[in-house]
């Protein structure tokens, strides 16, 4: 069911996009963008791939560390070699002449994967997303800054490098600047060792956009909180557009008052889980850029079993595509949960019932069940019954109505609210997180 198309009908770049998709798993982030994204293909009709790369350290650094892995996507000469040529970047050489000291002349580090066009939409992240497109089209003029906020692999990335290259290509002179705040932190402290603190203000502050990625980095930083918010507030006066992702939002952050005003000036949109249906599609699309061919009925197992993080989606595609490159067999659905078994989150259709978390709830928060199926909203009881609520998502399958009737005849909307509320609270409050798991974990071993 599951199979590998024919090799020779790929071209060099759609080797490329293969090997892209298979290093993205392997490298860290800041690996990929530094090392791996620059790297171009040059078109050829022989059966040799030719790269093009920014510069000699490049081509070392991918044959040094990754020559193995290019087997498996280069082609081979017949002593067993691979069959790559490297050639160096004209515009890249004279660059390099010209620059007196490492302040980014080098190509945009966007993951060139990251577009919108890979980006699938889905009800938890339209909103986000046509939010985007607008900064896209008319940067520094519809929302500024743009905040995207929502937790671990769920597209906040992809998002902000996907307006990158969107700005990049229609509006070729505007001067963008893509970061991660670590990145900021580090040209500070740079810049600062080699006094040259004047111009790196003058850098930040001649961009057209600004890409900032996970700025709950910066909590805690203060100095360079400091030097942000400046960077920041000279940008926005000059309707220069600024982007900015965060595990949090605003509100949330343990950031100044300045700062936190200052990013709740524009617009705070949420990337949320897909579901279900929108995450079948995810995995479809990746598996489409691997040139695999997933069935409808092993993409939909797959997205039952994996709910928490797009990433995850990634990677289980990630091993199908290895394990597909193996054996030349027919993939069951068994063959599915053995290579991807770990990555399966415990799919609990065990016992877990509302009764059960009801009773848990009401042991660990020392409230009666009956409060908890209730409507009070004093916050003795409204806390513990949001609780055994996201509990109820979280460990159970039914269908959100049927869960939510069974809280004493609540709305599936109450229900979700619910869910969202603690989950957000659980990146931030530490005891709220240690009795949630402990729940979670009672009610798993029942
Ligand atoms: P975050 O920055 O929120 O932690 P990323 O942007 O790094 O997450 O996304 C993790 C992976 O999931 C990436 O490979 C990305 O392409 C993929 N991804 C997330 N959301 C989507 C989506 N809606 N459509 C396609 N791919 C997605
Ligand atoms: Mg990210």
């Amino acid at each position: 069911m599951l199979k590998q198309l024919p090799m020779p009908t790929k071209t060099s770049s759609e080797l490329w996009t293969d090997f892209l998709a298979y290093m993205e798993e392997r490298c860290s982030a800041a690996e990929f963008q530094n090392w791996i994204s620059p790297i171009q293909v040059v078109e050829t009709n022989s059966d040799e791939l030719v790269l093009k790369v920014p510069n000699i350290f490049v081509q070392e650094y991918l044959l040094q560390n990754y020559k193995k892995d290019l087997l498996g996507f280069v082609p081979v000469k017949s002593n067993g070699d691979l069959s790559l040529r490297f050639v160096i970047s004209e515009e890249q050489k004279k660059q390099v002449l010209f620059e007196d000291q490492a302040l980014r002349s080098d190509p945009l580090p966007l993951n060139p994967l990251y577009t919108f066009d890979h980006f699938i939409e889905g009800p938890s992240n339209q909103f986000v997303k046509s939010a985007a497109l607008g900064v896209s089209t008319h940067p520094g003029k519809s929302y500024n800054p743009l905040f995207i906020h929502g937790g671990v692999g769920l597209g906040k990335t992809h998002l902000l490098h996907a307006i990158g290259h969107a700005i990049h290509k229609n509006h070729k002179r505007l001067k963008i600047h893509c970061i991660t705040t670590e990145g900021f932190i580090n040209d500070i402290v740079d810049n600062l060792k080699k006094k040259s603190m004047d111009k790196m203000k003058r850098f930040y502050r001649s961009l057209d956009v600004l890409l900032v990625d996970d700025i709950q980095f910066l909590q805690s930083r203060l100095n360079f909180e400091e030097e942000f918010c400046n960077t920041f507030e000279s940008l926005i006066q000059q309707n220069k557009q600024i982007v900015i992702t965060s595990d949090k939002p605003p509100s949330q952050l343990k950031l100044s008052e300045r700062m936190v005003a200052r990013m709740e000036w524009g617009l705070v949109a949420h990337v949320g889980m897909p579901d279900l249906e929108t995450r079948v599609a995810i995995l479809q699309h990746k598996a489409e850029l691997r040139g695999i061919r997933l069935p409808h009925k092993i993409a939909l197992f797959i997205a039952e079993h994996i709910f928490h993080n797009v990433r995850q989606l990634e990677g289980a595609i990630n091993r199908l595509s290895a394990f597909s490159r193996l054996i030349n067999k027919e993939v069951t659905e068994d063959i599915v949960e053995n290579t991807l078994g770990e990555l399966f989150q415990q799919h609990p259709q065990k016992r877990v019932s509302v009764e059960n978390i009801l009773k848990c709830v009401s042991a660990i928060f020392e409230v009666r069940i009956s409060d908890l199926k209730g409507s009070s909203r004093t916050k003795d009881v409204a806390l513990p019954r949001q609780v055994a609520m996201y509990l109820a998502k979280e460990l159970m399958t039914d269908s959100l109505m049927k869960l939510a009737s069974a809280f004493g005849g609540k709305t599936h909307s109450t229900l979700l609210h619910a869910w969202k509320k603690i989950r957000e609270r659980l990146q931030s409050d530490e005891s709220l997180r240690r009795q949630v798991e402990i729940a979670r974990r009672n009610l798993e071993d029942k």
